[in-house]
């Protein structure tokens, strides 16, 4: 994976902004911590000594508080969770205050102490660097967070007619830091992403099973478990699940190889995805088997789907070069019941296949919740 071209696919999009969102929360809480600790030594160990006046002292303040207030908003959510906004807006709050405080300071330090305008331009390195970085998304965030402040600021010392030609000497260090900014900026948000797509893709890599790209059974159980809780809760989240295994699968790797056989199961993860609605979920169970989870779907929904999922592997044979091999598949159907765990729901669907299989394959089987409790002590 090289850091110049790293794009995020449209898979990934929402997991990257819950991603760009935490990061956010962190650099918005240290940003915070930060701004406040450097705010206050500069304010101590300088200009409360040598201020020119009081009132200057008073006015240069005045300008910081802003900063104060984003500080201690940004603060207060972190540590009480109010007030409750994207971290986002905590980031630009405190860019903006910072950029308002800080060049309003170099103007007021231009008029009125210019022989300490260095100071400020010592303020001014840091805030244009830090500003930077808090431009977390890039070039957008940074266009509103700095350069629009830099542009207003401007025009505001035109107006109050301090002359830029004066400012221009203490702007030499900032600018060198801006630049450092936006580099190291960049070079973290490449970072960032690298680190984002290697830990989806480590995620994907063990969720997924390798031949057929679908989920595997370790991603799929939780999300049973998930169904379940959610139909307990609500009597319209009631779902289903259908187990399907193909019929004489063992025969089409003795006739034709292993690699015919491996082509036939890729193809049934395709055609039962076909099948599908988007909120489905569908996962290879083990060699042959699949199972499908079917939320917010009654039993007659759930028996039109697996209508579906039959005919679809009925209807056309697997082609793989010149073979044709004409590949069934079986199912057994289970909707959940109030005592359900996921284990009793997916051996009943398991007794369904049981039966479909018994009765002549290529069909659907259901065990009722009643009937299988019989079955079970039956069996016990
Ligand atoms: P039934 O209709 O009763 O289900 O018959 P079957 O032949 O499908 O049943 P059986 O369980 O005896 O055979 C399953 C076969 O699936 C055996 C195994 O070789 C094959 N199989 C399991 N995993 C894979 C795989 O990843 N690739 C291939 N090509 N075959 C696999
Ligand atoms: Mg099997
Ligand atoms: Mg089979």
């Amino acid at each position: 994976m090289r850091l110049s071209d790293l794009q995020i696919p449209r898979k990934w999009q929402t997991a990257y902004r819950s991603y760009q969102e935490r990061t956010e929360r962190i650099f918005a809480f240290y940003a915070a911590w930060l701004m406040l600790a450097t705010i206050l030594a500069y304010l101590f160990s300088r200009e409360l000594r040598d201020a020119p006046s009081p009132e200057f002292w008073s006015i240069a303040s005045l300008v910081r508080a802003p900063v104060y207030f984003s500080v201690i908003i940004t603060l207060l959510a972190h540590y009480t969770g109010v007030p409750n906004w994207r971290p986002k807006v905590f980031l630009r709050m405190m860019s903006l205050s910072l950029m308002f405080s800080i060049l309003s300071l170099f103007l007021i330090y231009a008029r009125h102490w210019p022989e300490a305008l260095s100071q400020v331009s010592e303020g001014l390195m840091i805030s244009f660097f830090g500003v930077t970085l808090l431009a977390t998304r890039g070039l957008r965030d940074w266009v509103i967070q700095f350069l629009t402040p830099l542009i207003i600021f401007g025009f505001v010392a035109l107006l109050v007619e301090v002359p830029l030609t004066r400012l221009t000497p203490f702007l030499f260090g900032p600018s060198v830091m801006l630049i450092i900014g936006l580099v190291v900026s960049e070079i973290m948000r490449r970072l960032g992403k690298h680190q984002f797509l290697s830990e989806q893709e480590m995620k994907e890599l063990a969720t997924t099973d390798q031949l057929t790209g679908l989920l595997n059974r370790h991603a799929f159980l939780p999300m049973v478990s998930h169904a379940i809780s959610r139909a307990r809760r609500e009597e319209r989240e009631r779902f289903c699940l259908i187990i399907g295994d193909l019929d004489h699968f063992k025969t089409v790797n003795d006739t034709h190889g292993h690699d015919v056989g491996d082509l036939v199961l890729r193809e049934t993860a395709v055609r039962l995805g076909a099948s599908l609605r988007q909120q489905d979920a569908v996962c290879r169970w083990g060699g042959e088997e699949f199972l499908i989870l079917l939320p917010a779907t009654s039993y007659d929904g759930a028996m039109e789907v697996a209508r579906r999922i039959l005919a679809a592997m009925s209807d056309t044979p697997v082609r793989c070069d010149d073979v044709s091999v004409q590949q069934t598949i079986s199912l057994g159907l289970a909707c959940f019941s109030e005592e359900d765990s996921p284990e009793s729901l997916i051996a009943r669907a398991d007794l369904g296949l049981y039966e479909a299989k018994a009765a002549g394959r290529n069909r659907i089987g259901l065990v009722p919740a009643e009937e299988a409790v019989q079955a079970g002590s039956s069996l016990g």
